[in-house]
């Protein structure tokens, strides 16, 4: 609860943006403050150093999830990989769309990224309706891996989104909320 507490105070919340209405909760301050962002990374790596929760492989969700995925990644010993945004990786893809707000969006990951069978642990910086982090579930799955967790800094749990995830079988953790 305290480290909960000392994160939250770290995320600056922008009323309006990118949209009137909605209120955007930043994580960039706790990159900025080394201190923070120490104690960010190490309550993810506490926990998935446990043997039994100990992943393979960290898949990262573009863009944000990259910033602290990889470097959960490193401090495990094992690999990373990027799901991105469509148009953006250069090898063969599979592709997931997925409905937003308004329109949809398609993320993508090398077939090559991970194997069957192989046990992965997904990471973003937030979940609101959660349907990115459900699409980086999909895909991982469609190259046979097993998604083991999905992790975020954040959860709104209004939106509904980690209700939705935890019903299509995805254990969540996440360090903070905001209602
Ligand atoms: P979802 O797909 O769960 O509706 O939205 C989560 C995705 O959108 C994540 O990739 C996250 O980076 C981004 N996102 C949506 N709202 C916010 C927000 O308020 N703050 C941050 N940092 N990311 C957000």
């Amino acid at each position: 609860l305290a480290i909960t507490d000392y994160l939250r105070q770290h995320i600056r919340t922008v009323p309006d943006w990118p949209a009137p209405g909605v209120q955007f909760r930043d994580i960039t301050p706790l990159l900025q403050d080394p201190r923070v962002f120490r104690v960010l990374i190490d309550a993810f790596v506490h926990r998935y150093m446990e043997p039994a929760r100990r992943p393979e492989v960290v898949a990262g969700l573009d863009a944000r999830g990259f910033i602290i995925g990889s470097v959960i990644a490193y401090e495990l010993g094992v690999g990373f990989v990027p799901i991105r945004k469509k148009g953006k990786l250069p090898y063969t893809t599979v592709q997931e769309t997925f409905e937003l707000e308004y329109g949809s969006a398609t993320v993508e990951l090398h077939t090559d990224a991970v194997t069957p069978g192989q046990r992965v642990l997904l990471i973003d910086d937030l979940i609101a309706t959660g349907g990115t982090m459900m699409a980086g579930k999909k895909l991982l799955e469609k190259l046979g891996a097993t998604v083991t967790e999905g992790a975020a800094i954040v959860v709104l749990p209004e939106l509904g989104g980690a209700q939705r995830l935890r019903e299509a079988g995805l254990e969540l953790f996440t360090l903070v909320d905001f209602a």
